[in-house]
């Protein structure tokens, strides 16, 4: 007999009943599931790729995003995954260039990151299911269906008391589109071989160009690690590669070597809202929520805090779901995330203008302590003073 509303115990039958379904094993599915595993709720995390899957990232772990992992006892996988202390940012801008120090921040590669954190997750005790593909479909008595899809196409139909969409710039609600911003510019990625290149490890290099930026860090096997954000209409007739290089050619910097590990792979559009956060048994957590864009290197940091935060929504949700709860994860998330999205705003706006990129680059390299405040503030960890009702039990 299945448990009723208001009960935790784990609620499996044949594996077709959860009490939460996660789609999406990005940082905002694997902590979520991590954190509601270890408060003994029954979760299935469900991942379309296969597992280490590599995705187009910076790869830079934000201080904030590291104090999130130490608060839930995860502080060491970044550590003994080999990431690498992250103590200087170069910024090139037309000719000018600026380095500037950075504190508290790590790099790693985005296989190693997801994978520990997955890891976690099935340790502490949620089913993993890599190449399956999850589509929310509506309610039924009182629980969502999930259609899965796995890797032979064979579909099966779960049900869950409560959804956490953390499926990344994607999305798993069929017939669901984003609010996309019309000037949005989409991710470009690739992981190159071999030592040319003058990226030592623990360095970011970041070539602001007039149609996108380029960040350059050096991962944990020795590879080369290039994530752009870049106008869509520059890739008209181009390749990726040939987009990049004409960015970091006009800051004055040396070409990329050409063989790649992780071929040159794209994005959708990536300055987007969902049209709703949260519908009844649903939460939309990390990029699936909205994303702005990446030049503050905070889309990991804020997709664990949300995943963080949807945990104990989810946790609740579970005991008892009431029509208020989507209003009340909405609120969550604009408190959690609100400033350090608006400012991610306000910096993408700055990077559209050369003038005010070139003037603030050459400014910074005078003086490179005129960063220091915005530095500071886009490493610092949200508000995630809201985890729910398990962050109240963690603390006891
Ligand atoms: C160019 C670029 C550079 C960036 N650099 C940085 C950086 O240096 N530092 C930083 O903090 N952030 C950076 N970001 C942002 C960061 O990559 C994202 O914000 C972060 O990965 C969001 O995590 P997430 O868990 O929400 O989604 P994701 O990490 O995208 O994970 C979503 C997962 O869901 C899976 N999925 C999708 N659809 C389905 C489905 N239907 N069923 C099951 N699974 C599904 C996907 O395969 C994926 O594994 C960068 C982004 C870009 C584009």
């Amino acid at each position: 007999v299945a448990p009723g509303e208001g009960s935790l115990v784990s609620w499996e039958e044949d594996g077709r009943r959860w009490d939460v379904v996660v789609a999406g094993a990005g940082p905002a599915g694997a902590l979520a599931a991590y954190k509601l595993a270890r408060e003994g709720v029954s979760v299935l995390l469900v991942e379309r790729q296969s597992f280490p899957r590599w995705k187009v990232c910076g790869a830079c772990l934000s201080p904030g995003a590291l104090e999130i992992l130490d608060a839930v006892g995860l502080g060491d996988v970044v550590r003994n995954a080999g990431g690498i202390p992250l103590i200087r940012m170069r910024l090139f801008a037309g000719r000018h260039e600026a380095s500037l120090a950075l504190r508290g921040s790590m790099v790693l590669s985005r296989m190693a990151l997801d994978q520990a954190l997955v890891s976690a997750a099935v340790r502490a005790g949620a089913t993993f299911r890599p190449e399956t593909r999850a589509t929310v479909e509506g309610l039924q008595s009182e629980r969502r269906r999930v259609r899965l899809a796995g890797p032979d196409l064979e579909e099966e139909v779960v049900e869950a008391r409560v959804v956490i969409d953390a499926t990344g710039l994607v999305g798993c609600v069929r017939g669901e589109r984003p609010s996309v911003s019309p000037d949005s510019r989409v991710g470009l990625g690739a992981v190159l071989e071999g030592s040319s290149g003058d990226v030592p490890p623990g360095e970011l290099h970041m070539a602001v160009g007039a149609r996108g930026y380029v960040g350059l860090v050096r991962l944990e096997d020795g590879t080369l690690d290039v994530a752009a954000a870049v106008d869509p209409d520059a890739l008209a007739g181009r390749t990726p590669a040939a987009v990049v290089g004409e960015i970091l050619s006009e800051s004055g910097r040396p070409p990329l070597p050409s063989a790649c590990v992780h071929s040159w792979r794209g994005t959708p559009a990536l300055t987007r809202s969902a049209t709703a956060t949260a519908e009844a048994r649903l939460l939309r957590a990390g990029d699936a929520a909205g994303y702005v864009e990446p030049f503050s290197g905070e889309g990991i940091c804020w997709a664990l805090a949300a995943g963080l935060s949807a945990a104990g929504a989810a946790e609740e949700g579970v005991r008892q779901w009431r029509p208020e709860r989507a209003a009340a994860w909405a609120a969550i998330q604009r408190q959690v995330l609100g400033r350090s999205k608006r400012l991610c705003h306000t910096l993408a706006w700055g990077l559209r203008r050369p003038r005010i990129v070139r003037s603030a680059v050459a400014a910074l390299a005078l003086a490179p302590s005129l960063a220091a405040p915005l530095v500071r503030r886009a490493g610092r960890a949200p508000a995630v003073g809201i985890f729910g009702p398990s962050r109240a039990r963690e603390a006891t």
